[in-house]
């Protein structure tokens, strides 16, 4: 019996570093019972994964992480289950990729300013295949210049939000976001909502509330990013206002340091009703 899942991850195709078919051959060796690509704004390595999922035990489930914003701030919805050859999600991800593309010469820009000698050419090429260059590139590429000494460090100095590097990109709304991903068979779930950064739990509430409104099917309960207290706060969260549990590493590889594929571990019991309404 298989008793754990991981509903979220990233490959070399966003800015993981693993291809798309050893995130769920990872999956297989850790025993998961489900995994879901979901890479950033593009849905470039959804078949390869599925090819690689066809002989193994594990069920793969095709996703995508949108980046989107609110009244509050920014925000990322999890699409679970897309179909990616649906033409209106994917003139939704070009719109997010070309506004991604946009952003990094300014950021580069800002980088050398600093006194950083870094080149948009050295970035792509850094990149490698990925279709969606962003900040956790720019950081691993600050670490390999000796710029920085671990990617939080680079976040911390240069490339997080607000730091004298940063450049936000021009955003979808978070109902635009759901309202792409639903267009798309998928089930809109709220990523990791400590990122929102709420000053307390009613706050929380509030926004949680508002997109569920907008047809949020579900919340990421597990997240690597959150505490055991956090995990339980959510988790009341989502039983009171009857949304469906989601979880996921949030695996990257290398560029977060300690998370691998399938942990922390979501139970399969907690996300049993959104399996479920996946499909078989
Ligand atoms: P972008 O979409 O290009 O703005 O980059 C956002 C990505 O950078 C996130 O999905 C994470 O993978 C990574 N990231 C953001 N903040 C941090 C941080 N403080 N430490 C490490 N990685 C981070
Ligand atoms: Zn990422
Ligand atoms: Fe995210
Ligand atoms: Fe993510």
């Amino acid at each position: 019996m298989r008793n754990f899942v991981d509903l979220h991850t990233h490959s070399s195709v966003s800015d993981g570093d693993r291809s798309p078919a050893e995130v769920v051959r990872l999956a297989e060796a850790r025993r998961l019972a489900a995994v879901a690509l979901t890479d950033h704004d593009t849905t470039a390595g959804l078949a390869e994964a599925a090819a690689a999922a066809e002989p193994l035990a594990v069920r793969f489930v095709p996703g995508v992480e949108i980046s989107a914003k609110t009244r509050r701030g920014m925000l990322h919805v999890v699409g679970l289950g897309i179909d990616p050859a649906r033409r209106g999600l994917q003139a939704v991800l070009r719109r997010v990729s070309d506004a991604r593309r946009r952003r990094n010469p300014k950021m580069i820009a800002k980088l050398r300013a600093l006194g950083v000698d870094i080149s948009l050419a050295e970035l792509r090429d850094f990149a490698g295949g990925s279709e969606s260059v962003g900040r956790l590139h720019m950081a691993r590429l600050l670490c390999r210049k000796g710029h920085a000494a671990s990617t939080a460090d680079a976040f911390k100095r240069y490339l997080g939000v607000g730091g004298p590097a940063y450049v936000d990109k021009e955003r979808l709304e978070s109902a635009d976001a759901i309202a792409a991903i639903h267009a798309a068979g998928g089930l809109a779930v709220l990523a990791h909502p400590v990122h929102l950064e709420c000053a307390n739990a009613a706050q929380l509430e509030r926004i949680v509330r508002s997109f569920r409104h907008h047809g949020l099917d579900a919340i990421e309960v597990y997240h690597s990013d959150h505490t055991p207290a956090q995990t339980r706060l959510v988790l009341d969260l989502a039983r009171r206002l009857g949304l469906m549990v989601s979880g996921g590493s949030d695996f990257h590889g290398g560029g977060k340091p300690g998370v691998g594929v399938g942990s922390p571990r979501t139970p399969r019991a907690a996300v049993e009703q959104l399996l479920a309404a996946l499909g078989p």
